[in-house]
């Protein structure tokens, strides 16, 4: 390992104690998308503590912070080590963004102490919001990423591969209107809207068989009439449609549209879908920055599962389209445990929880050095992006 590497490999063992109260903290205080103002709070105030101006509230955003180390100049390239801290309904930290929001603050404190005064190429962005919400697309919409170069990551697995493809998504509301009549005295009066609402559930389930393997088409029924003597004359349900492009994602909703139209057209109701939160972008991986991280996690002696082919989407899919961006994942439990489940939450700070975080840190920071000191990767970076 070259020497600047084994330094950092020292720097965040020295910083452990201090990264498991962070992730600590933020376990024993869960807070939901946009309301991380504990999580807020305590990350600026370990960030000021180690030497970083913490500006709080970026891009418009009450519990989002972006913190540069003091008494150095912004530089260019810059590296936006990331932040996430919202936990989910119920669960808490199931998704462990407890230790993702440890391990960057650890990648930051580490490389501020390494470059000194030639640490104005580290930015470390509090990005609230990723369970649901879209903070990464309201930051990135109000230019906070506009003087940056790359953004990193990592998320807690149950395996350990520099990065994956994530999935685009649209959530949104479907809503039937029909026409309320007595259901056994007057049922040719009304207008069934639960009805037009199964209609279309089923006529998604047999599209289904026509989707493309990356696309998938899901939700619930959240309101389906009042009382069983009463023709249902409102109907709701919440779905999202994913897929691996853009163009792709788009399309499936088109379908659901269809699949609407043609319920509407069979029971006489009327729709309208309404999209609940910001659209979600797929993944625009970068496989020369994958590969930096292959290379850094070879020489942490951490091994590389094979991909296990699952996924999910995440608002780092929205930020891969504004500038370079690599997101690993890291094991801390084997596979056959889920995320978002109690038992991955309890695993963020178990023994391998413990290490992986560290792994983490050393990880985001490697790469971190990597891209600020290689011109040559700065460039790869930047053809993949533009393939992209
Ligand atoms: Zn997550
Ligand atoms: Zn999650």
């Amino acid at each position: 390992m070259d020497k600047l590497k084994s330094q950092i490999d020292r720097e965040v063992e020295s910083l452990a104690d201090e990264l498991f109260a962070v992730s600590d903290f933020l376990l024993r205080n869960p807070e939901t998308a946009y309301q991380e103002f504990k999580a807020c709070d305590h990350l600026s105030a370990v960030l000021h503590k180690n030497g970083f101006e913490v500006q709080k509230g970026v891009g418009n955003i009450a519990t989002s912070f972006l913190a540069r180390p003091s008494g150095c100049t912004p530089t260019r390239p810059t590296v936006a080590l990331l932040a996430e801290y919202d936990a989910l309904p119920k669960i808490g930290h199931g998704c462990g963004h407890n230790m993702i929001a440890a391990a960057s603050v650890g990648a930051a404190i580490t490389l501020h102490r390494l470059l000194q005064e030639n640490a104005g190429a580290i930015a470390l962005v509090g990005t609230p919001a990723e369970e649901g919400g879209g903070g990464k697309v309201r930051l990135a919409e109000a230019g906070v990423f506009d003087q940056m170069d790359a953004a990193m990551m990592f998320h807690p697995s149950s395996v350990t591969i520099p990065g994956k493809g994530m999935l685009g998504r649209i959530k949104f509301k479907i809503e039937f209107f029909g026409q309320s009549a007595h259901a056994s005295g007057t049922p040719d009066k009304g207008i069934n809207a639960l009805d037009a609402l199964i209609q279309t559930y089923n006529s998604i389930n047999a599209f289904r068989q026509h989707m493309r393997p990356d696309g998938r088409v899901h939700g619930i029924i959240t309101h389906g009439g009042d009382a069983p003597n009463i023709i249902p004359d409102y109907s709701a349900a919440l779905f999202y449609v994913r897929a691996g492009s853009i163009a792709y994602r788009d399309e499936l909703l088109e379908k659901v549209k269809q699949c609407c139209k043609g319920a509407a057209l069979a029971t006489g109701a009327t729709f309208n879908i309404e999209i609940d939160e910001p659209a979600i972008d797929p993944m625009k991986r970068s496989p020369s920055l994958e590969a930096a991280v292959a290379s850094n996690l070879k020489e942490l002696g951490i091994p590389i599962s094979p991909d296990d082919g699952r996924r999910g989407s995440s608002d780092m899919g929205n930020l891969s389209h504004y500038l370079p961006a690599v997101h690993p994942w890291i094991a801390i439990v084997d596979p056959g445990i889920a995320g978002h489940t109690v038992e991955f939450r309890d695993a963020t700070t178990s023994d391998r929880g413990r290490k992986t975080l560290l792994n983490a840190s050393k990880i985001l920071a490697m790469t971190a050095l990597d891209f600020i000191t290689s011109p040559e990767l700065r460039e790869n970076a930047a053809k993949d992006f533009a393939a992209g």
